[in-house]
């Protein structure tokens, strides 16, 4: 089920054992700080729960107040446990034309005359028709390229979790993470995306999304085309692709 708080108000919760019920911790939290919305579990990739939950809050200074004090008060008891600041968890980009991971879109790859096809990761245009073996262009495996089977995706994603963390280290500082939150992608997705020093503000932002369009378009409709399940990953990447992180699954709250 989506989760409607924007992830700028959310904080994790450390320390919590996994067996304790979420709803009577919400209850607990609520009764402690007025502002509290949500209690959400956070697991590991197979769906083990850990000892952390993602606390979601309506108002930030609440959330500023516990983020200074590194702590939250459970009960009347001054039980309280650590916290540190939720960060959402990264999507993986990846160029359609020559398949390369988190450098640029395909509308403006350097290689538009040098395409890598996605399932056979030969040297050829995009084509559902390939009927070369399954190879990944990354890694040689057995999957297509953007698979999540894929060990150099996982470590793309590592890598990206990785420089956020450390980014945010230091940075109790709610309003900027509103910043962060606000932005589908980080500053640092911006600079890669476009090869721009700079924060990319909204409104260019969305001047190259719009350039972008008719790119993407031929792509989904070549996707929309061949109902193939085969193609369902590129659909799925172009999902992640386009989904705001504001609405993450608590399945993949942490690195995937
Ligand atoms: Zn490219
Ligand atoms: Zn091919
Ligand atoms: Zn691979």
């Amino acid at each position: 089920m989506p989760n409607k708080t924007p992830t700028c108000y959310s904080i994790v919760v450390l320390n919590v054992p996994p067996q304790w019920d979420v709803y009577q911790l919400e209850n607990d939290f609520k009764m402690q700080h007025s502002t509290v919305v949500k209690v959400e579990r956070l697991f590991i990739n197979g769906g083990k729960p850990i000892s952390k939950v993602r606390v979601d809050f309506s108002d930030s200074r609440e959330v500023t107040g516990i983020l200074k004090q590194k702590k939250i008060l459970l009960d009347e008891n001054s039980t309280a446990y650590p916290v540190e600041l939720y960060i959402p968890p990264m999507r993986v980009l990846r160029c359609y034309n020559c398949q390369k991971y988190n450098d640029h879109i395909a509308a403006n790859c350097p290689d538009l005359d040098n395409p890598v096809c996605f399932k056979c990761g030969q040297s050829h245009p995009f084509s559902p028709k390939c009927t070369n073996q399954i190879c990944c262009a990354h890694c040689q495996g057995p999957h297509m390229s953007g698979s999540p089977q894929c060990p150099v995706k996982a470590a793309e994603r590592k890598k990206c979790n990785d420089e956020t963390k450390k980014k945010n280290n230091n940075n109790t500082n709610v309003r900027a993470q509103q910043q962060f939150g606000t932005n589908p992608w980080t500053n640092h997705s911006n600079n890669v995306l476009y090869g721009q020093s700079q924060a990319t503000t909204t409104n260019s932002f969305i001047e190259k999304l719009h350039d972008a369009m008719p790119t993407i378009i031929v792509q989904q409709k070549e996707l929309d085309a061949k109902k193939e399940n085969k193609f369902s990953t590129l659909a799925q990447e172009f999902d992640e692709y386009f989904m705001p992180h504001c609405t993450p699954d608590s399945m993949m709250s942490l690195q995937r």
